[in-house]
């Protein structure tokens, strides 16, 4: 005799889409078991203890959104700090504040007024503007060309252009400029990078946000689905839901999608406060890494940062991707695209399969969004 199926949802993957899913799926009555190939539950945003401090393992973590409905829903859970997100640069020494605002144009110009600053501004990006009118331009082709229109030659040169090129391995006149077309510049002094409304990180760090999504999810670490007999996934579910890569799902039989990925050395150094900030960004060439993080800044704020005598820095490095890596960010240019489009159409056909998350739709996805994408498929399928 056949045996009955055990579970509603099989969710393969235990970061926010899949822990989020599980947790609705319970509201609705339903029955889940969640695999994870890793050893541990909560995808990118886990975070692991070292001397005290929460390590954002998979890179800086920080919440924001304008929703309030997201913002309800995770708060719910864990209460969140009131971290704000004010990166600085380093350039050979000099530092300067991000995103770019009066703060940054004082540092790099000595200009103290917004209407000095806007006349600095234009004055800098006159050359970039007569070349391209004369070369009839109108819309910059590339990422050296958006960067130049957009704060002229000493920010493009100090704070975007090596940076850039560590980041994606290419030149920016290779680069397309949609990556820094929407990059902030600000006329008032406010160094907070998000201006949404709500911005924080989970007091004690995100796994507890995971442990209460999971709380009522039978979940399984080190089980990759495509490895496992969860692969014939009718014989345990009646459907399941999908966070893992989509062109892995198919057996990559279009051809392997590309990413860009990057590799963290975390060191515990044995001061108190190394740099004053959660996130260095090091915008010059000399310097192999493209960031240092500092995590204990996520979680204290002012004298409390002397309380532990010791710190946890990561160095952030690009590297190009290559099979077995980690799989960060998608390489959204039209190549890409094109071939993600035809996996999609086969995952459209899959029946009684959800796939979701920043790997299965191969989009540069922030937590909230994922989280605000799977609380529309309950409105939309389920009982919300
Ligand atoms: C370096 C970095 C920094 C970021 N910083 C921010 C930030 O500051 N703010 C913000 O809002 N967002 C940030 N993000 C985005 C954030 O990480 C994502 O929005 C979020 O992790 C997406 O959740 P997910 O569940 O889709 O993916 P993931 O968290 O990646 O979870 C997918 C899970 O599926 C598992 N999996 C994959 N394949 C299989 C398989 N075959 N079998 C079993 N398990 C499998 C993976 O191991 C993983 O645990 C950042 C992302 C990166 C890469």
């Amino acid at each position: 005799m056949e045996k009955p199926i055990k579970y509603d949802y099989l969710v393969v993957g235990s970061g926010l889409f899949g822990a989020t899913f599980a947790w609705f799926a319970h509201q609705a009555g339903k029955k889940c078991l969640v695999i994870e190939k890793r050893p541990h539950l909560g995808g990118n945003v886990f975070c692991e203890e070292v001397e005290g401090i929460h390590v954002h393992r998979y890179g800086p973590h920080i919440f924001h959104t304008d929703d309030e409905e997201v913002w309800r829903f995770v708060t719910q859970f864990v209460p969140f700090n009131r971290f704000t997100n004010s990166p600085l640069a380093n350039y050979k020494g000099e530092l300067y504040n991000l995103p770019f605002n009066m703060n940054t144009f004082r540092q790099m110009w000595g200009v103290t007024t917004p209407e000095e600053a806007m006349e600095k501004l234009d004055e800098q990006r006159a050359e970039i503007r007569e070349r391209l009118s004369l070369e009839g331009v109108e819309t910059p082709r590339n990422l050296e060309e958006q960067g130049l229109s957009l704060v002229g030659k000493d920010l493009f040169e100090k704070l975007i252009k090596e940076y850039s090129e560590k980041q994606w391995g290419r030149p920016c006149r290779d680069l397309p400029a949609f990556i820094v077309r929407r990059l902030p510049v600000r006329f008032t002094y406010d160094n907070n990078y998000f201006i949404d409304r709500f911005q924080g990180i989970p007091i004690g760090g995100y796994n507890g946000l995971i442990e209460c999504l999971l709380a009522d999810a039978e979940c399984r670490c080190g089980v990759d689905f495509l490895q496992s007999e969860y692969r014939d996934w009718r014989r345990f579910a009646r459907k399941l839901v999908y966070t893992g890569p989509l062109d892995a799902f198919f057996d990559h039989c279009f051809g392997a999608l590309e990413w860009r990925t990057v590799r963290f050395e975390t060191r515990v150094l044995d001061v108190p406060n190394y740099q004053g900030n959660a996130v260095v960004n090091y915008t010059s060439h000399d310097v192999s890494y493209t960031r240092v993080i500092e995590h204990k800044h996520f979680e204290k704020f002012g004298a409390a940062v002397y309380d532990n005598p010791k710190t946890v820095i990561s160095e952030e490095f690009p590297v190009a991707y290559r099979k077995g890596m980690e799989p960060f960010y998608p390489v959204n240019d039209d190549r890409n695209n094109a071939l993600y489009s035809k996996y999609k159409e086969l995952a459209e056909a899959e029946r009684d399969v959800v796939f979701g998350g920043r790997l299965a739709e191969y989009k540069y996805y922030d937590m909230a969004p994922v989280i605000k994408r799977v609380i529309d498929y309950w409105k939309e399928n389920g009982t919300l």
